[in-house]
């Protein structure tokens, strides 16, 4: 999530970088402030992984229920339950549209079924067998932030379809890898299009990861791909930076349609997309991923 601050549209990367210092910024041959990236504590970081794991504790109670015939409200019930039995409040409820004139978001979590690519709003359709569903949520735990999110097979999947999850999870698996290697993110960033292109597929470019702190949309983006953008405005990875890292593939095309209801994006060719999420914090023993279960 979503469209005008964290999982941005790709135009607007240089502009949204200088978003958060809009002062004074917007004459003609005004000086672009440089982004504003507020590094995290280590201790600051230790709260965030305490969001994190809740957001990790609802997602898999999301992924045991990943059989055919359930929905995607009965979902949105169970994560509701685990952010409530934590005392953490959700960041998607209420999340305001960018679109003029459009509702807030109006559930806890994110369901985006098969085509969708992401901001799907849970229904009572029931998930039948060979469907996917990307599920995409995040919570505040003592004023931090995590956000997660994963892409489930509901019973089997087509081959074609189950090598889009495991190579978008792979996507993820090796940026945080590869930021443990890397000075900027642009490095990680153009490891990911390479990836994915190699694979045959396409990354979304319309949506970006972001930094993740007390808000859950910080600076700054965090594209998939590279772009002269990026590589002008280059993000160091350096101890305290966290970042919300979310690829997002697509069998077919990388081209995006937003729906009527002003919030679910799916794939122009409506063919399916996949897209998995981690909240990573550098440390100087390296990146280490806030949004899983154990330890
Ligand atoms: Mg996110
Ligand atoms: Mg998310």
């Amino acid at each position: 999530m979503f469209s005008h601050r964290g999982m941005i549209p790709r135009p607007s990367l240089p502009s949204l970088l200088t978003g958060l210092g809009k002062k004074g910024a917007v004459g003609a041959g005004a000086a672009k402030p440089r982004p504003v990236i507020k590094l995290k504590s280590p201790r600051e970081i230790a709260q965030m992984r305490e969001a994190g794991r809740v957001v990790a504790r609802a997602l898999d109670r999301v992924r045991q229920m990943a059989v055919p015939g359930v929905t995607t409200a009965d979902m949105e019930e169970a994560v509701t339950a685990v952010f409530r039995e934590h005392d953490a409040t959700p960041l998607f409820l209420g999340y305001p549209s960018s679109v003029k004139g459009k509702p807030p978001f109006p559930a806890v979590i994110c369901a985006s079924v098969n085509h969708q690519v992401v901001h799907g709003i849970p229904n009572r359709r029931p998930l039948k067998e060979g469907d996917i569903v990307s599920i995409d949520t995040g919570c505040r735990l003592g004023g931090w932030c995590g956000d997660s999110a994963v892409t489930l097979a509901i019973g089997q999947i087509p081959p074609s379809v189950q090598k889009l999850l495991d190579v978008t999870l792979e996507t993820l698996h090796l940026a945080i890898r590869a930021m443990g290697r890397g000075r900027h993110w642009s490095e990680v960033a153009s490891l990911m299009e390479r990836y994915v292109k190699s694979q045959g597929f396409y990354v979304v470019e319309k949506f970006v990861g972001h930094g993740i702190g007390q808000d859950m949309h910080e600076e700054p983006q965090v594209p998939n791909f590279i772009s002269e953008a990026l590589r002008k405005h280059d993000i160091r990875l350096e101890p305290g930076i966290v970042l919300a890292i979310e690829p997002m593939v697509a069998m077919g095309t990388k081209d995006v349609r937003t729906l009527d209801d002003g919030w679910t994006v799916e794939t122009k060719d409506r063919r399916p997309s996949a897209h998995f999420e981690h909240t990573v914090a550098m440390t100087p023993d390296g990146p280490r991923v806030l949004t899983y279960l154990e330890d």
